[in-house]
């Protein structure tokens, strides 16, 4: 779908391989310290991997919040990237850019995940991350909802058309980085689980929907996410009923070729 207009810089995420660049009024303090940078700061950055918080961009530069910051992974490419904002403030963002994969091939191989025959046993292909991602609203934990704009704005009509047919479609969880996957494998792993219990459960690293920013998971409120029951509700009635005019298809139906578990809560923007 061809983008209306230029996105406001403001609304977005920009995103670089190990770091993302947040608008700082999207971010919660979690100390007195951030607290008095984050009030003065455009952006922050902040690590992929874990979420800290590595730097301030201030009016009058930029505020470094951990030790080392020049040492920090990826810092070059973030930085690349902040350079580049006074344009994208001016123009707005519209083409949407994919990051590159070598960094991902790296780390299956050290979670011991065989790409080629993973990709060959669940159909799955490898998920580039874009190189920004629009402001879509919050999710039930009140959270940013970041999405590729297309599917941003999809999903906002969508939203708004069930809303007044009397139907709550609520966001659980949208784009999800390569970093942040990668991160639950090493909370599993850390709990003693295998690698082959996660993958049974959840994708490995670069092959989820959730990478691209054009997937959600999406619920009802009291309900509870990312179950079965998810099912039963009004709002999966309704999705059945209209997603598809919004170009929404649930990827995971039952008995899906991939070997996934049926997720009827899990929807993807792919117009077609
Ligand atoms: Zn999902």
């Amino acid at each position: 779908m061809p983008h209306l207009q230029p996105v406001p810089l403001k609304v977005a995420l920009l995103n670089t391989p190990e770091i993302e660049l947040w608008p700082a009024a999207l971010l919660r303090a979690r100390s007195n310290h951030d607290a008095r940078a984050l009030a003065r700061a455009r952006r922050v950055l902040r690590r992929k991997r874990d979420g800290a918080y590595l730097a301030a961009d201030l009016r009058e530069g930029l505020l470094p919040l951990i030790p080392g910051l020049q040492r920090e992974p990826g810092i070059e490419a973030a930085l690349d990237a902040l350079d580049a904002m006074p344009l994208h403030a001016r123009n707005g963002l519209e083409h949407v850019g994919e990051l590159p994969l070598h960094r991902l091939h790296e780390r299956l191989d050290r979670l011991g995940i065989d790409e080629a025959d993973y990709a060959d046993r669940t159909s799955l292909a490898l998920v580039a991350e874009p190189d920004w991602l629009a402001f879509a609203g919050v999710d039930r934990y009140r959270r940013p909802l970041w999405l590729h704009i297309d599917a941003a704005r999809a999903w906002l009509r969508m939203h708004d058309e069930a809303w007044r047919d009397g139907v709550v479609l609520e966001a659980i969880s949208g784009y999800r980085s390569h970093d942040y996957q990668l991160g639950i494998f090493e909370w599993k792993l850390g709990r003693g689980l295998s690698v082959d219990d996660i993958l049974a459960v959840n994708a490995a690293p670069g092959f989820s929907e959730h990478h691209s920013g054009l997937a959600l998971d999406i619920g009802e409120p009291d309900e509870p996410p990312a179950e079965e029951s998810f099912e039963r509700t009004a709002a999966f009635a309704w999705l059945q009923d209209h997603a598809g005019e919004h170009g929404f298809a649930m990827s995971y139906p039952r008995d899906n070729p991939h070997g996934i578990v049926y997720e009827p809560w899990h929807w993807a923007y792919a117009p077609g």
